[in-house]
């Protein structure tokens, strides 16, 4: 089963890419920094080095070995545009995604422009598919909005937005050729308020545009007390999108060693196979069948 995840508006979440830094004001409390620094120099531990940005080859092929299909947040250990994580590195995690195409995969960003330049360019294979759902973070006008343009201008099948943490009133947000409006307060120690006003308006923009609404969380220090109901309803809305059947696990299994064989045959993603050890593949093979005997 794939990692199993408290966040309200997925099932699973998957990190190739671990650690980030960060980029405008929606990044000042960091639930992956705080999260990922609390085990910096516990050896052996996945985020014994902190927050620092590292690829994990040895997880690429994790989607495969899922049982069941999911909805995966995709890095919510990290952004998957961040500069230093290579363009092939990018690409061979996108073909992932397109050959196991029985989950769901989002993907989140704030880096927006690299977004849309691999989205017009080397990453336009999978743009057409439903499966795959590109999202960028907008948490005010400055940072935020031009994020939502700049998604607009890719071929995405499925684009989305994350609003959260919402730190001011966007009043009117253009949602043409959007999909899916998730929106939050933030939540945790220092958490920065946010004001009902402003998730209202959000809610107009998205029925005025048909958009389907998720209310996340209003947050605050402890955001159990405060909950995810907004004028006495909870708004759980997600986009329609069709399901592939997943194959059986031999199917799986030879999808995933082809896809294997091709990534070694990449000359630019060398370093990150001598990096990985024993190989990837082999090694999540072997992991699991301890836990899911399926593959
Ligand atoms: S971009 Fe996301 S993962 Fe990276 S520092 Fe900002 S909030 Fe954290």
């Amino acid at each position: 089963m794939a990692t199993k995840t408290k966040i309200e508006w997925t099932d699973a979440t998957w990190n190739p890419v671990r650690g980030c830094t960060k980029i405008s004001p929606g990044c000042k409390h960091c639930y992956a920094e705080a999260f990922a620094e609390r085990f910096r120099g516990v050896k052996g531990h996945p985020y014994e080095h902190g927050f620092d940005l590292r690829l994990v080859p040895g997880k690429i092929f994790e989607p495969f070995s899922w049982t069941s299909p999911s909805m995966v947040f995709v890095n919510s250990m990290s952004d998957l545009f961040h500069q230093d994580v290579p363009d092939e590195y990018i690409i061979e995690i996108v073909r992932v995604m397109m050959n196991a195409n029985w989950h769901t995969y989002q993907v989140l960003t704030k880096r927006s422009e690299r977004l849309m330049a691999m989205l017009n360019g080397s990453l336009r294979f999978a743009t057409s598919t439903e499966h795959i759902w590109w999202g960028v973070s907008v948490e005010d006008t400055k940072y935020g909005k031009p994020r939502i343009d700049h998604l607009r201008q890719t071929p995405a099948q499925i684009k989305f937005l994350s609003v959260e943490p919402l730190l001011e009133d966007l009043e009117f947000v253009d949602l043409s050729d959007i999909d899916w409006v998730i929106v939050g307060g933030e939540s945790g120690p220092g958490a920065r308020p946010m004001k009902e006003e402003w998730v209202r308006n959000l809610l107009r923009c998205c029925r005025h545009y048909k958009v389907p609404f998720f209310f996340k969380q209003w947050g605050g220090v402890q955001k159990k007390k405060t909950g995810r109901q907004l004028e006495g309803q909870t708004y759980d809305e997600f986009p329609f999108t069709a399901r592939e059947a997943i194959p059986d696990r031999v199917v799986r299994r030879q999808l995933a060693s082809d896809l294997e064989a091709q990534f070694k045959a990449n000359e630019a993603l060398k370093f990150v196979w001598g990096a990985a050890g024993s190989s990837p593949l082999s090694r999540i093979t072997a992991q699991r069948s301890r836990q899911v005997p399926s593959l």
